[in-house]
Order: structure tokens, then C-alpha cells, then sequence
């Protein structure tokens, strides 16, 4: 009995002697941060722009692979299979916190299976249609969508996506149900809407501040409090004909669950000081979005943000009868 229990102690001793050692040297090599959507879109440019930032302070480089599908679920679960040794990450949106509510058969616990590193950003979305879509405001489009509600398409990055999170506002503000197209990610789907294929999508603005600027798609109004500084001519919702309609989209690092605690600190430093980046926070700006302050990009601060989103979702999304697969 007393060997087994020396035993188990020199062991757990040579473990934890070992993956100090295991931190120590941490990084030595490239590290890959799974993005659960397209390339170009929302996701990735916050993950490409974090990955850049923090690859200074860590000395290695961070390379970004898009596993999309099933609103960022595939990409998920992808990460729960990796070996927790810090070489593999994960960054996701709100739909992390979504998921439970929406997918019946989820392969995962969002919570349990990730090991939290820090918060990143909240950014805004907008309202954005085809370039000849019939309005030129938001009460405009409100009376055309709701009288053509058959004919019209709305594009999103499929269920649990900010932009289906949005798109389901939308609909139950306007009491009309619209044919959603689910895309992989919103950069194919806005491929799709330069093209005229759909006809409109709620949609970060990281992805369409360019697009909008460029006067090459119409633009009804951002989903936050206040008018952002990136698009200072486009009113908010809620000033253009739909009050309170207000949503914005944070984003996360995590590492599956097991990954060593000196690692996730180590990252979680790495993280804190790239939110402080002068480039990043430059071009955060200018897609309409922000990065977190300090106290927030830590593993207990996004620990308590995740559960208060999977608590304050859950009951939103149950009531909406909206499940998948
Ligand atoms: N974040 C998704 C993307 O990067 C879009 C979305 O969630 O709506 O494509």
C-alpha cells in the first residue's frame, strides 16, 4: 500500500517536473490555431491579426487552419481531438456559447473540453443587402422583406454563426421567415451576395466594412448601442427603424482541456499583450471592432463569459424552437 502510494507520488512528481520542463521550453515550434469558418472571413481575419501579434511575444510562429462547417461545431470538435501540449488552439466566436442550445447532438461540452485562454474582441455587425436590393433605408427594406418574404434568400454561415444568430433576430423583429442559405463562412457568402446570388445577410463588420465603403453592396444599419467609427455614415439599428435590436460578436482563444497550466498562462500573457498591439488595435478599429482590455483576455475571465452566455442563450434559443443535428 505505502509503495503504491510512493509510486503514484514519484510519478506524479516526474509528470509535473515534466511538463514544467515542457513549458519551459514552450513554444518550440510552430503553433496552428484551428478557426472553425472560411478563410477571409470574420473569423480568420480577427485569428490571422491575433496569431501576428502574439508570434513577437512568443518568437514562433502561429499558423491559422480553417476547419469550417456546421456554424464553427466541426472545427470544435477538431480540437478536442488534438493532444494538449499548447501546439494546437482554437479561436471561435459567440457560437461557442450557442451551440449546446442549438445542436441536439453536440460531440462536446464547451465548457468541460477547453481549456480558456482569454477574451479578444466584440465587434459589430450590419445589415447588408445586394448592391440593386430594392431600399434604400431600413424601413424601406422592413416593407420590402416582409412583403417579398418568399422570394428573398438570407445568407449566413450556418446554425450557431453570428450571422444566423442575427438573421434570427431579424426575422422574429419582422414576424417573416426568409429561405436561409448556409454558407461555410460569411467570406463565400458575401462572393455570393457581390454576386446577386442572395440577397442579404447580417454580418460582422470585419467582412464587409470594405465592401460597404466601397458602395459595392447597400448597408441598413450596425447591430450596436452606438455608431461605430469604422462606418460613421451607417445608423444603428435601432436609429434606422428597429429599436433595441443590438448584437455584437466576441471572439475567444482556447486549448483543449489537459493543456498545462504554465502554457496557458503563457499564452494567455502572449494574448494580453497583443490586444495592445498598435497595428492590431489599428486594424481592429477599422473593421469595426475592439480588443478586449486586459483583465478580460485571462482563462477567468472568458471562463465566467462563456457560462454567462451558454446561461443567458439557452433559454432564447430553446424558446425559438431552433435546433439542428
Ligand atoms: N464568423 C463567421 C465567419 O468567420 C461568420 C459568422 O459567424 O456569421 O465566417
Amino acid at each position: 500500500m505505502i509503495r503504491k502510494t510512493l509510486r503514484l507520488l514519484l510519478c506524479s512528481l516526474v509528470l509535473g517536473g515534466a511538463s514544467l520542463a515542457l513549458a519551459q521550453d514552450y513554444p518550440s515550434r510552430v503553433i496552428t490555431i484551428i478557426v472553425p469558418f472560411a478563410a477571409g472571413g470574420p473569423s480568420d481575419t480577427i485569428a490571422r491579426l491575433t496569431a501576428q501579434a502574439m508570434s513577437t511575444t512568443l518568437k514562433t510562429q502561429l499558423i491559422i487552419e480553417n476547419i469550417a462547417g456546421a456554424g464553427g461545431t466541426i472545427g470544435a470538435a477538431r480540437l478536442t481531438q488534438a493532444r494538449p501540449d499548447g501546439y494546437t488552439l482554437f479561436i471561435h466566436h459567440i457560437g461557442h456559447a450557442t451551440a449546446p442550445a442549438l445542436y441536439r447532438k453536440l460531440p462536446y461540452d464547451p465548457i468541460g473540453d477547453f481549456a480558456p485562454i482569454g477574451l479578444i474582441n466584440d465587434g459589430a455587425m450590419a445589415l447588408v443587402a445586394r448592391k440593386n436590393f430594392p431600399a434604400k433605408n431600413l424601413k424601406e427594406f422592413m416593407a420590402y422583406a416582409v412583403a417579398n418574404k418568399d422570394k428573398l434568400n438570407l445568407a449566413n454561415a450556418g446554425i450557431g454563426s453570428a450571422s444566423h444568430l442575427c438573421g434570427m433576430l431579424l426575422m422574429s423583429a419582422l414576424n417573416a421567415e426568409f429561405t436561409t442559405i448556409p454558407y461555410k463562412g460569411t467570406a463565400p457568402a458575401m462572393n455570393d451576395l457581390l454576386g446577386g446570388q442572395v440577397d442579404f445577410m447580417c454580418d460582422q463588420t470585419t467582412n464587409n466594412t470594405a465592401q460597404i465603403k466601397g458602395g459595392r453592396i447597400a448597408v441598413y444599419g450596425v447591430t450596436m448601442p452606438a455608431r461605430i467609427a469604422a462606418l460613421p455614415d451607417v445608423p444603428t439599428m435601432s436609429e434606422a427603424g428597429m429599436p433595441n435590436f443590438t448584437v455584437s460578436v466576441w471572439h475567444a482563444m482556447y486549448a483543449p482541456k489537459g493543456t498545462p497550466q504554465p502554457i496557458i498562462d503563457k499564452l494567455s500573457k502572449a494574448l494580453q499583450v497583443a490586444l495592445t498591439d498598435a497595428t492590431l488595435k489599428q486594424r481592429f478599429a477599422e473593421l469595426g471592432s475592439e480588443a478586449v482590455a486586459q483583465d478580460r483576455a485571462t482563462p477567468e475571465a472568458l471562463r465566467a463569459h462563456l457560462k454567462a452566455e451558454i446561461d443567458k442563450w439557452g433559454p432564447i434559443i430553446k424558446k425559438a424552437g431552433v435546433f439542428a443535428d
